[in-house]
């Protein structure tokens, strides 16, 4: 099991989350007892042999946490990274704790995580290596106690394996054991859009609620959610300026096709050598826009404390994980512009897994219309309970995202008798 974290543990969490914890102190009547949220429950470790084509067994480090359980089963995905450490496995698995509460979803917080490049892997030893995870570790987990899904470099096909080894070792079919499946194996229509249409909807709810319309926007990141963001934007009627990937990004002031550039992409796999009134640009510039939202769809830390002076955009729409820096923060805070928090723009993926799961225990399977719709009630109402704490107590979203998700984990935690 894990050791303690120690005292400063969770002001270092939060501190990478870009929350001081301490600055909610006052926001909930059990916000003061969050000492039950500074150590996961339980935390379960491998090292996995894995044996390559060549014949030779590499060992491979591998975490399950399980942080927090006392709404539901503990959820969130596995994912294959050369620089995965039991630390970051942790902080994620608090987030998703978190995550899980701001939309009211009745699952816990849990990550998972295989320290591999698997750029380096082949597709036998990609496969062999997600069974053997499954292996080690499915003692502790089960669609009544613990769910993964797919996270950074794990996929659909990933989650097909996990779902056929873990049906192989009980001996029955449980496809509620993970979500982000194939649809053939009992995965949810509307799954892979699911982050971006929720984020679609926070953005759409916040402009109703200051009463502002069509809105410009820049997208960094052009991967399943920057792109499905950029889509479903561009099909209700705003205007995507830019866009990006790693490689750098493109600028059309008149409003980017993004049909057409969709197309483009899957035959190129790049957004360059556009035509039209396309500018390429950096990533750099993307950031630095004069557009009414930037959205920040690629990995964390692109808004530091070098370049937070130069977003000019009103509003922040955090569909990545921690793309803000705590510093970044604190100077936005500040300021008069709107950042809507990552824990409450990307629940929508979270959200649709829960509905999988639903599906995979009840046998019954939904249309896209009717997943949809749930997402959108999700989404709206959690967006009203954030809007809600953020004007009660007079604070930016983010800090009411927390008070609203750490009070419901706390609340959980004081019916079970633990506070
Ligand atoms: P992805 O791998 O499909 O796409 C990532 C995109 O970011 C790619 O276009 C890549 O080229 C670009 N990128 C990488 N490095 C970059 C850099 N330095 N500068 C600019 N662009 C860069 O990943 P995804 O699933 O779209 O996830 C994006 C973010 O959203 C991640 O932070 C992820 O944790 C978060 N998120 C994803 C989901 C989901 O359902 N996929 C849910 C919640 C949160």
């Amino acid at each position: 099991m894990d050791k303690d974290l120690g005292n400063n543990s969770m002001e270092t969490l939060c501190k990478t989350c870009s929350v001081q914890l301490e600055k909610i102190k006052n926001g909930g009547r059990f916000i003061d007892n969050k000492e039950i949220l500074k150590t996961p429950k339980k935390v379960f470790t491998a090292n996995i042999p894995l044996r390559m084509d060549d014949g030779t067994v590499e060992i491979i480090p591998a975490f399950r946490i399980q942080y927090n359980d006392a709404r539901g089963p503990t959820k969130g995905g596995i994912r294959f990274h050369k620089n995965v450490s039991q630390e970051e496995v942790k902080k994620l698995a608090f987030l998703m704790t978190i995550k899980s509460s701001v939309v009211d979803i009745p699952f816990g917080g849990g990550k998972g995580g295989v320290k591999i490049d698997p750029s380096k892997l082949s597709e036998s030893e990609k496969e062999r290596l997600s069974r053997e995870y499954i292996r080690h570790f499915h003692r502790f987990i089960g669609p009544e106690q613990d769910i993964p899904a797919p996270d950074v470099n794990t996929n659909e096909k990933i989650m097909g394996w996990m779902t056929d080894e873990y049906e192989k070792i009980k001996g029955k079919k449980l496809p509620g054991i993970i979500t982000g499946k194939p649809l053939s194996l009992g995965g949810s229509k509307g799954r892979s859009y699911a982050t971006s249409l929720g984020g679609a909807i926070i953005l759409e709810e916040y402009l109703k609620e200051k009463d502002i319309g069509r809105v410009e926007v820049a997208i960094q990141g052009f991967g399943n959610v920057g792109s499905n963001l950029a889509k479903i934007l561009h099909e209700r009627g705003h205007k995507v300026v830019a866009v990006s990937d790693a490689e750098g990004g493109i600028l059309d002031t008149n409003g980017i096709d993004i049909l057409d550039l969709f197309k483009k992409y899957e035959k190129d796999g790049d957004l360059k050598n556009m035509e039209g009134s396309i500018e390429e640009i950096s990533n750099k510039k993307l950031l630095e826009l004069d557009v009414d939202v930037l959205v920040p769809a690629a990995i964390e830390d692109q808004i530091h404390e070098e370049n937070v002076d130069d977003v000019k955009a009103d509003i922040i729409l955090e569909m990545a994980n921690s793309p803000i820096t705590t510093e970044a923060d604190k100077v936005l805070e500040k300021s008069d512009k709107v950042v809507i928090p990552d824990i409450l723009a990307n629940a929508g993926g979270v959200t649709v897994s829960y509905f999988e799961w639903l599906q995979n225990i009840s046998h019954e399977y939904w249309t896209e219309e009717r997943v949809n719709k749930k997402l959108e009630d999700y989404m709206v109402r959690a967006f009203k309970d954030v809007l809600e704490i953020s004007k009660k107590e007079g604070c930016g979203f983010r800090e009411a995202a927390y008070i609203l998700g750490i009070r419901k984990v706390l609340e959980a935690e004081k019916s079970r008798g633990n506070l």
